[in-house]
């Protein structure tokens, strides 16, 4: 159920139904003191509007949280289309998000997201500029997921020295839920700096890959969550620390890509008191929004964007050293200096 609370601190939210298309979408501008909100479009069957507004509302906040912390000049924003993303696309639909977007007049900046593709959003650019993440152009990105592993690896390296005083991830074990976009390039990272790896995934080919290429060990879905491993590198699946899970843990750092890690907020106090280390989600995962930030710089520049995804080693460092003398979780600690950022550029 929504409340009025979860408007707090949200700039604007805008609702279009276009009648011609059946486009239902809304925007959220949670806050543009950094800059223009920005942050993905997805696209999803939500029951009904409060869903959808809570999602976006939700979202928003989220991306605010994460831009800040990655040193990006942009705020948080979010767009959220209802419908289902295999039947009800349509090109008029996206020009007509396209149009929304450009109403706003640069608040906020889209990109893909759950249910969208670079493609759709290639047709919303028909109608705005505010789109980044694109494959085309003269300062396309590309795909963020290279830069997703790479600052995942620099944060799993950031945890390891915090936590087992180890420079290196070399001989240790990292388990890895998921070898997609994102997982694929992370084990490449860790194999060569000589960690054994564990994976699993429901997707055969992309295991036979790791196996072949990195020498990873497969094991069944349901046993990555809780094989003996120094680092657990969650990076297919939200929700993946929950009541259930928590307590079969044999892992001492929770460190991988995958969004909204923890079932709930206080799941974060748990893994503080069971010696547990948690990399914030949105923190180590920001690579992927780093690079496609640089796109919104008008000039895509790859010393700029190695710069930002190499400091999210330092980000999470002062996370987890602030976390231990205020003794209070990172998940806590990382929201709090999100809001650090952003209240102080609010007030300059
Ligand atoms: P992806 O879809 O390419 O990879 C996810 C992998 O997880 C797939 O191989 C899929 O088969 C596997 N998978 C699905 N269910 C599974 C299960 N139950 N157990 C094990 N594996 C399962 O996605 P991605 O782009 O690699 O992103 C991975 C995660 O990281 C997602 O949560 C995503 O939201 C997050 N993320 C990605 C990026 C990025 O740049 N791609 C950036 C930030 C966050």
């Amino acid at each position: 159920m929504m409340d009025a609370n979860q408007f707090k601190g949200h700039e604007q939210v805008v609702y279009l139904h276009d009648k011609e298309t059946g486009l239902k979408a809304f925007i959220a501008v949670h806050d543009t003191s950094l800059g223009p909100s920005a942050g993905g479009c997805r696209m999803w069957n939500y029951d009904n509007e409060l869903d959808a507004l809570n999602d976006a509302l939700r979202l928003s906040r989220g991306m605010s949280y994460k831009n800040a912390v990655a040193g990006l000049k942009l705020g948080g924003g979010k767009a959220v289309i209802m419908g289902n993303s295999r039947t009800d696309k349509t090109e008029e639909l996206f020009l007509a998000l396209g149009r929304m977007i450009e109403g706003l007049g640069g608040k906020y900046i889209s990109a893909e997201d759950v249910g969208i593709s670079v493609d759709d959003m290639e047709i919303v650019a028909k109608e705005t500029k505010y789109v980044a993440g694109l494959n085309k152009g003269e300062h396309a990105s590309g795909d963020p997921s290279p830069f997703t592993a790479t600052g995942v690896y620099l944060g799993i390296k950031a945890a390891v020295k915090h936590k087992l005083g180890r420079d290196t991830v070399e001989g240790l074990t990292v388990a890895v839920q998921g070898v997609g976009h994102v997982g694929y390039y992370l084990c490449r990272h860790l194999f060569e700096a000589g960690a054994k790896l564990i994976v699993s995934d429901i997707n055969q080919e992309a295991l036979d890959r790791v196996k072949a290429e990195f020498n990873a060990t497969i094991v069944g879905l349901d046993d990555i969550i809780s094989v003996e491993a120094d680092v657990l590198a969650p990076c297919a699946l939200g929700a993946i620390i929950n009541d259930e899970s928590i307590n079969t843990l044999k892992t001492t750092i929770i460190a991988g890509a995958a969004n909204n890690q923890l079932a709930r907020d206080d799941h974060g106090q748990a893994l503080m008191d069971l010696g547990i280390l948690y990399a914030p989600d949105y923190v180590i995962n920001a690579g992927g929004i780093i690079n496609v930030a640089a796109e919104t710089r008008g000039q895509y520049d790859t010393d700029w964007v190695t710069a930002k995804v190499d400091k999210i080693y330092d980000n999470l460092s002062l996370i987890f050293e602030r976390s231990i003398s205020e003794n209070r979780p990172t998940n806590h600690i990382a929201d709090e200096l999100a809001n650090e950022i952003i209240d102080r550029a609010r007030k300059t």
